[in-house]
């Protein structure tokens, strides 16, 4: 049997373990996957362990992204794009790192039919799930992505990061206290629901759709952009996109997400 997990913390409120179970199921693999709550100063530890034990591979999540990058041997070029990591495998002794989430938000949005080509996008947040998406979104015909973030510093050496993968979309940063002007999309890819806080949008920030990345979670950033009569969607579309590219990466077959639901 294949052993595979999702190592975050929090982690207990993760969805993967369904989501790949259900594609083990549908594609006859024999696989388990666990989840996997990391000390938030030994994750090189816990992973270390994981594949010790004979594990085939992990999903890694909030806020161990950007670590993960840091510790694998070869990366994909999206992973080094992104320099951050969802997808971790051992292949010849060598740990290697990929990243799905833009693949799985492109995805999400293509489904939901909603418009990226040519489009205006402002991304809340800074962390590994913004820096996994600004690739895809620009390659999917973003025209212009502007990033905020609570430390600015930290927008700043994404934009720095990215700037040399991305050719034709326009990429800025700009202050969390000072959002304002019109997009087509926003997207919450802070963390902020998860524990519960909100970030205000004030009302000389006007957008057309707004997609929260987090998932099973009240969020005050969907019930804004209700308030303004705004189409909205949580992360469960992402969630099970990105899954799909990870179950792709490790075992060579792609689920069917026609009518999968869980
Ligand atoms: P990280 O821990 O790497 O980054 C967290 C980000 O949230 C940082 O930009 C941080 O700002 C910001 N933040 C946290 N709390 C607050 C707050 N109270 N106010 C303002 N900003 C805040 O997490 P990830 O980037 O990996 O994940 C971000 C979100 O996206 C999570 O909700 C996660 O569950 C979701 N996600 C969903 C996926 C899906 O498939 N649906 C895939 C990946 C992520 P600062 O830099 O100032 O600390």
């Amino acid at each position: 049997m294949k052993k595979f997990a999702v190592v975050g913390n929090p982690i207990a409120h993760s969805r993967s373990p369904e989501i790949h179970v259900a594609f083990a199921r549908q594609t006859h693999i024999d696989l388990s996957y666990d989840r996997i709550l990391a000390p938030l100063d030994g994750f090189a530890s816990t992973i270390k362990d994981f594949f010790a034990q004979g594990g085939d591979g992990l999903n890694i999540t909030v806020p161990f992204k950007e670590e993960a990058f840091a510790l694998c041997n070869v990366l994909t070029e999206r992973a080094k794009a992104a320099r951050a990591v969802n997808t971790l495998w051992m292949q010849d002794g060598q740990l290697h790192g990929d990243n799905t989430d833009g693949a799985g938000l492109v995805n999400a949005m293509t489904a939901l039919t909603w418009p990226l080509n040519p489009s205006r996008i402002l991304i809340l947040g800074a962390g590994g799930a913004t820096r996994g998406v600004v690739l895809p979104l620009a390659n999917a015909g973003a025209t212009e992505i502007v990033i905020a973030n609570r430390t600015f510093a930290r927008a700043e050496s994404l934009v720095e990061d990215l700037s040399a993968f991305i050719k034709n979309t326009k990429l800025h940063v700009t202050a969390l206290d000072q959002l304002a002007g019109h997009f087509d999309l926003v997207i919450n890819a802070t963390s902020a629901s998860l524990s519960g806080e909100g970030i205000a949008l004030p009302e000389i920030l006007t957008f057309n759709y707004a997609y929260e990345m987090a998932y099973g979670k009240p969020s005050s950033f969907i019930d804004q952009a209700k308030q303004r009569a705004v189409p909205t969607a949580d992360g469960l579309g992402m969630l099970i996109g990105q899954a799909a590219e990870a179950f792709f990466v490790w075992n060579g077959v792609n689920p069917d997400l026609t009518n999968f639901s869980l």
